[in-house]
């Protein structure tokens, strides 16, 4: 069924489940200024405005430009408790704006010495923004967003960190683990004793960046990350046909496809319409499930995702619905989460 048969969709207003949204890459411009203009009036900044660094407008970073932009000037900006705490509630905020009503927001725990707040103190202070969020809503009417916390073991990062970010994976105050970073960085042989350990811990799920570039694709890779047994895959750009099957073969695999970004990032070729998207979103026994990535840089809402798939694919309005709905059995909130949204998708 074709778009144009149906009738037009409030992507808005339609009840959404994202699942793969970095917390840093999400945050707006404007949140970003905010923060700046507190700490230069505080005195605390010596960065330019992030409206000067990030012009508005401005959505083209590509893989050589994105990774920078974090090690050099968002995390420079947002490096204490209290920046931590604004920008989270900036993020859900603008996520729940947008008609998300369940959403994994990932992070990679990083210690903030100079701010006295250790890896554990970090991931702590995020947890408290998402509480704070939510008791502040606790007395609205359904459907409102709810948030659950996945946190990322960065490519680079040294035995003794991805050790430490396993350590702090406890659900269900934390539902998953990522493996993610820059994708040029080789994958180090240190990293999947890690992963083999985290699919050892009761209810946690796991989710990788997969195949996002030809540099973090070769067989070997692929071959190693799948061996983790991952229940989502991020990307999932750089596939051949054998790695297709065997990901249709291990069967209700979730794919967390991040349109926006790879198109603005060159990563995919022949713009939205050519992404891969039009392979995967009829493959049954996937599950593919519409993401953001990091809204902050690339500019595109979630809503504007489905509004891409229903122009480029034409997607009907069943197609959609179905869409959201099928994505909610790759959640790593657990059964209770997973009613609540079937019952807040099916009612909309
Ligand atoms: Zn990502």
């Amino acid at each position: 069924m074709g778009n144009l048969e149906a009738p037009v969709l409030d992507f808005k207003a339609l009840p959404k489940i994202e699942l793969h949204a970095h917390l840093s890459g999400s945050i707006s411009r404007q949140c970003l200024h905010e923060v700046w203009l507190m700490k230069k009036a505080a005195g605390e900044t010596t960065l330019q405005d992030p409206l000067i660094e990030m012009p508005p407008g401005k959505h083209d970073y590509d893989l050589k430009t994105f990774f920078p932009l974090f090690s050099s000037y968002i995390y420079n900006l947002v490096n204490d408790a209290a920046s931590l705490r604004y920008t989270t509630l900036s993020v859900l905020r603008d996520f729940a704006a947008d008609g998300v009503v369940y959403l994994e927001l990932r992070t990679t725990p990083r210690a903030l010495p100079a701010a006295g707040l250790s890896a554990a103190g970090y991931v702590d202070a995020i947890l408290a923004a998402i509480a704070e969020y939510e008791r502040a809503e606790a007395d609205k009417p359904e459907p409102k967003l709810r948030t659950r916390l996945i946190l990322s073991i960065d490519r680079r990062a040294q035995p003794a960190l991805a050790e430490l970010t396993l350590s702090l994976c406890t659900p269900p105050r934390i539902v998953g683990i990522d493996l993610c970073g820059d994708p040029s960085v080789p994958l180090a042989a240190h990293l999947t004793p890690i992963f083999h350990a985290a699919r050892r811990v009761p209810g946690l799920g796991m989710t990788v960046h997969f195949a996002e570039a030809p540099c973090s694709s070769s067989a070997g890779e692929l071959k190693t990350l799948l061996s983790w047994r991952p229940d989502r895959l991020g990307h999932v750009i750089c596939v051949n046909g054998g790695v297709r099957e065997e990901i249709v073969r291990k069967g209700g695999v979730g794919l967390e496809l991040c349109l926006s970004c790879n198109v603005q990032a060159g990563m995919v070729e022949g713009g939205v319409a050519g992404h891969h998207f039009g392979e995967w979103w009829k493959v049954d026994e996937t599950v593919v499930v519409l993401s953001t990535d990091d809204v902050g840089v690339f500019g595109s809402p979630l809503s504007n995702e489905y509004a891409l798939v229903a122009q480029h694919f034409g997607l009907g309005r069943a197609e959609i619905c179905a869409l959201v709905r099928k994505g909610i059995n790759v959640v790593f909130g657990g059964e209770e989460e997973k009613a609540r949204l079937r019952k807040i998708l099916w009612e909309a």
